[in-house]
């Protein structure tokens, strides 16, 4: 082994915009991390140049590292889609530390062996995984939360499917607020989604496609908060895509109620009015709403009514997405195109605070799982990313380090990246 190689470097980064919610800061500064991995005061002199890493250019920002609530890495059971390593790579590369991982897999995550197998397997970013609300994720049988909570599982959701049963979701909900655990819920109602695939709009008309009305989120979101009125337990909804949700969450938050909603930077970007035709990488569930849902989306952000992005990173195989909307399995990636999306639309569109940007990113996501969330404080570990959010670039998504292409930004430019990630005491630069 090449010791130079293997000795730890400190890392020196002269100047950058320095973006910490943690202690609302919001300046220009330098930033040094120690060979041991602390963040720590610039020495003078600085160490020698061959045990040290500068980052000098115009135009970064560095913020602790970003944590996303909502990932699918399709481990165990579709790996030829995602795996817990490609999935985690594409986290680092778009500026992601932790993230939390749905049990949709195959088997589905129901059971501390296969929370065991995601915690022990070797990744490039701290994977807190969620376990199932029921058995299998079949809706009808409390899983064993209490032995789920103890091998590791961050949280409860059957992400992918409601937990419709009014009954079988209010004692989940009991044991998960025992338990001091958020239950997160993909609030679609089944008996009214009814196979709908996309909102009305131009494109639906013009092929006939069935349509995935408003309400089947809207009423879903009033059973979830009624359940959590009933409980007492956080309840937190999942990709919030209509504008009649965001003021159900509004209502509920000035009740007092402990709900939260996560918004994606899709949902925030694109309207169904804007699907350029029959192409399965536009299809998602909840679909895209409409312009005025998008607009709803915004504003409940600005005024704090939805306090979290999420990214919903939902990897397919190019073969079913090119099976067009009709025949296509919901869902697109994700990861690597968050920081451009959503800095691009909530804080050059739409005037966000930047500071707000980073707490929707790194405070709220780890307070909703219990987790301290990351800091540029001296004397901190260091976890941080390292953006240029005025680069310009086109995403190539073969290119990407996912292992899957669906992405309706394919081809496209974007503005703003990450460039690097440092965790666990390893600088990673974005591949
Ligand atoms: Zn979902």
């Amino acid at each position: 082994m090449n010791a130079t190689a293997s000795t730890p470097k400190a890392v020196y980064i002269p100047r950058a915009r320095l973006l910490d919610p943690s202690c609302d800061r919001n300046e220009t500064g330098a930033l040094f991390i120690t060979p041991e991995g602390k963040i720590a005061p610039v020495p003078a002199p600085l160490p020698p140049e061959d045990s040290l890493i500068v980052i000098d250019r115009p135009g970064l920002t560095v913020v602790p590292g970003l944590c996303d609530v909502h990932v699918h890495f399709r481990d165990p059971g579709m790996t030829d889609a995602e795996d817990l390593v490609s999935g985690s790579n594409a986290a680092a590369n778009g500026g992601f530390t932790r993230v939390v991982t749905m049990p949709n897999t195959s088997p589905a995550t129901d059971s501390p062996a296969l929370l065991d197998y995601i915690l022990n397997t070797p990744t490039a970013v701290s994977i807190y995984p969620s376990a199932c609300c029921t058995a299998g994720r079949a809706g009808e049988a409390c899983a064993d939360l209490e032995a789920l909570a103890a091998a590791g599982a961050s949280c409860f959701t059957d992400d992918g499917a409601m937990v419709a049963k009014p009954q079988v979701m209010a004692a989940v909900m009991r044991r998960a607020k025992a338990l001091n655990k958020v239950v997160m819920d993909h609030a679609v109602r089944p008996d009214i989604q009814c196979g709908g695939v996309i909102r009305d709009c131009p494109v639906a008309r013009t092929y006939g496609l069935p349509i995935f009305p408003a309400e089947a989120e809207i009423e879903a979101v009033r059973d979830d908060i009624a359940r959590c009125r009933e409980t007492g337990c956080a309840v937190h909804i999942q990709h919030l895509s209509c504008a009649g949700s965001v003021e159900l969450i509004r209502q509920a938050r000035a009740e007092g109620l402990p709900v939260t909603a996560e918004v994606t930077p899709h949902h925030l970007a694109l309207a169904a009015e804007d699907i350029p035709g029959d192409d399965g990488n536009w299809r998602m569930n909840p679909p895209l709403g409409l312009r005025s849902d998008r607009r709803a989306l915004r504003e409940g952000l600005l005024d704090g009514t939805l306090t979290l992005f999420a990214t919903d990173h939902a990897p397919h195989p190019k073969a079913l997405k090119e099976k067009g909307f009709k025949r296509a399995p919901f869902g697109i990636i994700g990861l690597e195109t968050a920081v451009a999306v959503s800095w691009e639309v909530m804080v050059r569109q739409c005037a966000m605070a930047p500071l707000l940007w980073a707490k929707y990113w790194i405070t709220n996501p780890n307070r909703l799982i219990g987790l301290e969330p990351p800091t540029l404080c001296e004397g901190a570990e260091a976890e941080i990313a390292i953006l240029a959010l005025d680069d310009e670039w086109t995403l190539i998504p073969e290119a990407c380090a996912c292992k899957s292409v669906n992405t309706p930004w394919a081809g496209k430019r974007l503005k703003g990246k990450a460039l690097a990630t440092y965790h666990r005491g390893t600088l990673r630069f974005a591949q």
